[in-house]
C-alpha cells in the first residue's frame, strides 16, 4: 500500500474524471489524500479518498484576479493561487509521508508542490494535452495584435510572481507553459490518442487512457423515470460559462411546444424563475445527473467542455456544440471533424438556427453513427483501470 497525495482545484471538469481513478487506486489498496475545494468533499469521499480542502473562495478570487483576457493573464492567475494552496497543503500534511503525488494539469500548483516535497509526480490532464510548442504558439497568437503597453505589464507580472514564489518556496518556474500545463514525468490524459489533436506528437510519457466516467453523488434529485422511452434532447452549457438567460429563452423559442422532450441544465448562477414561462415539454433544472440523463438522450446541445463532449460521445449521443470559451472551440472542431456534431456560434444565434441544426442532426443518421463509433473506441480505451496500471508501472520504476 502506498500513500498518494492528490492535488486538484475547484472545478467539476477537473474533478469528475478523477473519481474513477481514486476509486480504482483505493480498490487496489492505495490510501489517497485528496486536496480540493469544500464543494467536492462529499463526491471524493464517496470515491474513497481522505479529503482535505483549501479555501475555495480565496482560490477562485486569486485565479480571477490575474485577468481573463489573455492566456498569459490566466498563467498569472494560476501563480496567484500559490499563496492560497501551497501553505494550506503543507500545513495540513506536516509530518506525513507520501510515496507519490498526482496533480491536476492546471489547478492546484501541483508541479510546485511536487518540487517542494521531492515526490515522483503524475499529471492528471482533463482536457486535451498540449505540447510546449503548441502552447507557446497559442500564447504568441493571442497577443499578436495587442499593444505593447498591454502585454508588457502582464509579462512583468509573470516575472515578479515567479521571483516571489521562488524566494518563498524554493522552487523553479522556467516558463508559462510549466505553470499552465504542469508537465510531469507521467501524464494521464483522459481521452484517446485518436481523439487528441495531433495525438502522435506526444511522447510515451503521455498515456491516453480514454474518458474516465464514473458514477457520482448528485446534489439534486432527478426523476429519471420521466425520461424512459422519451429520448429527450439534453441542453447544458456546463458549470462555468453558463450564465446565459438569453440562450435558455432562445431554446424555449426554438424547441418549446414541439414533440421533443427537452431537459435543460442551467447551472447555479441563474434562478429558474428568471426564465419566465417554461414550455410544458421542457424540464429545467439547475443541475442534473448528467451521465445518467445522457443514457436516455438522442441529442446533446453542449458548450463542448471536455467532460461533456466525452460523456455525450461515450453514450453514443450526437452533439450540437456551441463553444463558449477556453478549450471548447478546439473540442468542437475535433468532434465536428469526426462527424459526430454540428457547431453553432453563440454570437447572433437565432432560434431558427437551433431548430434547423436539431432537425439536421436528427434527420441524418451519419451523426449518430459517428458518435457510436467514438463511443466504441472510448469504451475500448481502458479508462481508470488502465490509468492505474500506468501509474503503478511508473511508480514501480521510481
Ligand atoms: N455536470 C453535471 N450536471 C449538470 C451540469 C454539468 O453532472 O447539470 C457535469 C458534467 O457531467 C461534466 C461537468 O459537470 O462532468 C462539466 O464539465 P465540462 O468539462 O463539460 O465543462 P465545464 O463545466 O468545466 O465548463
Amino acid at each position: 500500500m502506498s500513500r498518494v497525495l492528490f492535488i486538484n482545484g475547484g472545478s467539476e471538469g477537473h474533478i469528475n474524471p478523477t473519481i474513477g481513478i481514486v476509486q480504482e487506486l483505493v480498490s487496489r489498496g492505495e490510501e489517497v489524500v485528496y486536496f480540493c475545494i469544500e464543494a467536492f468533499r462529499e463526491r471524493m469521499e464517496q470515491a474513497g479518498a481522505k479529503v482535505r480542502t483549501f479555501d475555495g473562495q480565496q482560490f477562485i478570487k486569486a485565479f480571477v484576479s490575474g485577468g481573463r483576457n489573455y492566456p498569459l493573464e490566466r498563467v498569472n492567475g494560476l501563480l496567484l493561487t500559490a499563496d492560497i494552496v501551497i501553505p494550506s497543503v503543507l500545513e495540513q500534511i506536516r509530518d506525513e509521508h507520501f510515496e507519490y503525488i498526482i496533480h491536476d494539469s492546471m489547478f492546484g500548483c501541483g508541479r510546485l508542490i511536487a518540487q517542494i516535497l521531492e515526490l515522483p509526480a503524475i499529471s492528471s490532464c482533463t482536457s486535451f494535452a498540449q505540447t510546449e510548442a503548441a502552447f507557446n504558439e497559442m500564447v504568441d497568437q493571442s497577443i499578436v495584435n495587442v499593444p505593447v503597453e498591454t502585454v508588457t505589464p502582464i509579462k512583468d507580472k509573470f516575472q515578479s510572481l515567479t521571483v516571489m514564489i521562488k524566494e518563498k518556496y524554493g522552487v523553479e518556474i522556467r516558463s508559462p507553459y510549466e505553470v499552465f500545463c504542469n508537465p510531469a514525468p507521467l501524464t494521464i490524459v483522459y481521452t484517446t490518442r485518436e481523439f487528441q489533436p495531433d495525438g502522435q506528437a506526444f511522447a510515451q510519457t503521455y498515456k491516453f487512457v480514454g474518458p474516465s466516467i464514473g458514477s457520482r453523488a448528485i446534489q439534486e434529485p432527478f426523476d429519471l423515470a420521466e425520461l424512459k422511452g422519451k429520448n429527450p434532447i439534453y441542453i447544458s452549457l456546463g458549470t462555468v460559462f453558463n450564465r446565459a438567460i438569453d440562450f435558455y429563452k432562445l431554446c424555449f423559442e426554438a424547441l418549446g411546444n414541439t414533440d421533443h422532450l427537452i431537459v435543460m441544465s442551467i447551472g447555479d448562477k441563474t434562478q429558474i424563475s428568471e426564465l419566465g414561462e417554461i414550455p410544458s415539454n421542457i424540464i429545467v433544472k439547475n443541475y442534473v445527473p448528467q451521465t445518467e440523463v445522457l443514457q436516455y438522450t438522442k441529442l446533446f446541445i453542449t458548450h463542448g467542455g471536455m467532460n461533456s463532449a466525452h460523456e455525450g460521445l461515450y453514450y453514443g449521443v450526437p452533439l450540437i456544440v456551441i463553444p463558449q470559451s477556453a478549450d471548447q472551440p478546439v473540442i468542437a472542431g475535433q468532434v465536428a471533424k469526426l462527424g459526430a456534431s454540428l457547431i453553432l456560434q453563440m454570437q447572433n444565434l437565432t432560434a431558427n438556427q437551433v431548430r434547423e441544426a436539431v432537425d439536421h442532426v436528427l434527420n441524418h443518421s451519419s451523426f449518430e453513427k459517428a458518435a457510436r463509433s467514438l463511443s466504441e473506441s472510448f469504451r475500448k480505451s481502458g479508462g481508470s483501470h488502465q490509468a492505474v496500471d500506468e501509474i503503478f508501472e511508473f511508480t514501480k520504476g521510481e
